[in-house]
């Protein structure tokens, strides 16, 4: 049986295992994002390609230990440069003595037909339903998940014994994992989305803070290299509005962007009188939520940037007028292979204390709920 495996990007695993033994081939699931993934992959990567990048080699190495013959990647246009990714990845590979094959999905309004015959090389004898049953199946799962981690984000700040979500969360994916028709899908989500609603609560009437976490899409997602960023939050009380989901991009990308060309008019609008140009990337929808966090009143803003990203660095530059003129702080950080998760948390915490100083102010003595690492 032919062994396929993909890189990791947050959770994404989950669906994409299912999409590919539906079709009937080996998913190769790269192990977990670790120190060693890191390391292999900045090994064989040029020093200033971007840090998703390096890891994704990284988890091709893995998962070529481990068996795997073909990569899944998937393709860009625009001006950042994710649109020869999936090139620059198979040179550098070959390059380092590797010899896998690539299937890389371009976004179907580019070239719909050479997506097809791509598709039809590896599987020739499946028809459009087959396709079309294994999508719904993996898609039925990835909604679940973000459904799951919309939900999770409200209630683990305001949770009474620190870690309960957290434990919640994991059993989830882990059984999610292991079932394979609709109907058990829809049940376990149900059974656990029951249970996260009954997890005893402390007041909820306190004042929190609520930040809007936002940047470049793979840092936002992956959380082994964020440093569990949206966790962390969450465990110091902080209500934390995630802008990009796994489900969104994909609709974004494959249906909105073919069907209704002007989808992403409202960033466009909102982020024009700080940045005009398209920038590749979510650059324009990173100063977007920005300003939207401003005129919305959020507490502030953390910007999750990898080391060398063209679109967000552009993006940051706009990030001190916003918080000048709509009173919004924002905390960027850029990660790349040298990051360290103390030197993170100690600067999530300062950025929390900050955030908590300035609310206190205004919430006049109602003292927040906020639980930093001093
Ligand atoms: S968005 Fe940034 S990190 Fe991602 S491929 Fe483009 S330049 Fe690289």
């Amino acid at each position: 049986m032919l062994k396929v495996t993909f890189p990791h990007i947050g959770n994404s695993h989950i669906p994409f295992k299912t999409l590919l033994s539906e079709l009937g081939v080996e998913p190769v699931i790269p192990p977990p994002i670790s120190a060693r993934t890191i390391t292999l992959g900045t090994k064989i990567a040029p020093e200033f390609a971007c840090f998703p990048l390096k890891v994704n080699l990284g988890n091709y190495i893995e998962a070529i230990e481990a068996g795997a013959e073909v990569i899944l990647m998937a393709g860009g246009v625009g001006p950042c440069r994710f649109g020869y990714y999936g090139e620059v990845q198979r040179e550098i590979l070959a390059d380092a003595g590797y010899n896998v094959e690539f299937l890389v999905f371009e976004a179907p309004k580019t070239h719909p037909l050479e997506l097809w015959t791509k598709i039809k090389h590896f599987f020739p004898r499946h028809r459009l339903a087959d396709f079309k049953r294994a999508i719904h199946l993996a898609w039925l799962k990835a909604e679940a998940i973000d459904k799951f981690d919309r939900l999770v984000a409200q209630i683990r700040p305001q949770e009474k014994v620190s870690g309960t979500t957290s434990a919640i969360q994991a059993k989830f994916y882990h059984l999610l994992d292991a079932v394979d028709t609709k109907v058990a899908i829809k049940r376990l989500a149900d059974d656990f989305i029951n249970e996260l609603q009954n997890i005893p609560l402390k007041d909820q009437h306190l004042p929190r803070l609520r930040i809007v976490l936002l940047g470049e899409i793979y840092l936002v997602l992956e959380s082994r290299v964020n440093f569990q960023i949206e966790r962390l939050l969450g465990e110091m009380g902080v209500i934390v509005e995630r802008t990009i989901y796994f489900t969104d991009w994909v609709r974004d990308q494959l249906v909105l962007s073919i069907f209704k060309p002007n989808w992403n008019k409202a960033s466009h609008l909102l982020a024009k009188p700080y940045l005009q140009s398209f920038v590749g990337g979510h650059g324009i929808e990173t100063v977007a939520h920005t300003v939207a966090a401003g005129v919305n009143r959020y507490d502030g803003v953390i910007q999750l940037a990898p080391f060398t990203c063209m679109p967000e660095i552009v993006a940051m530059q706009t990030l001190p007028n916003i918080t000048k003129e709509l009173n919004i702080p924002v905390l960027s950080i850029i990660i790349d292979e040298h990051s360290a998760e103390a030197g993170v948390k100690t600067r999530l915490e300062a950025f929390v204390d900050l955030l908590a100083h300035r609310k206190n102010r205004r919430v006049g003595g109602r003292k927040l709920e906020v639980i930093s690492g001093n």
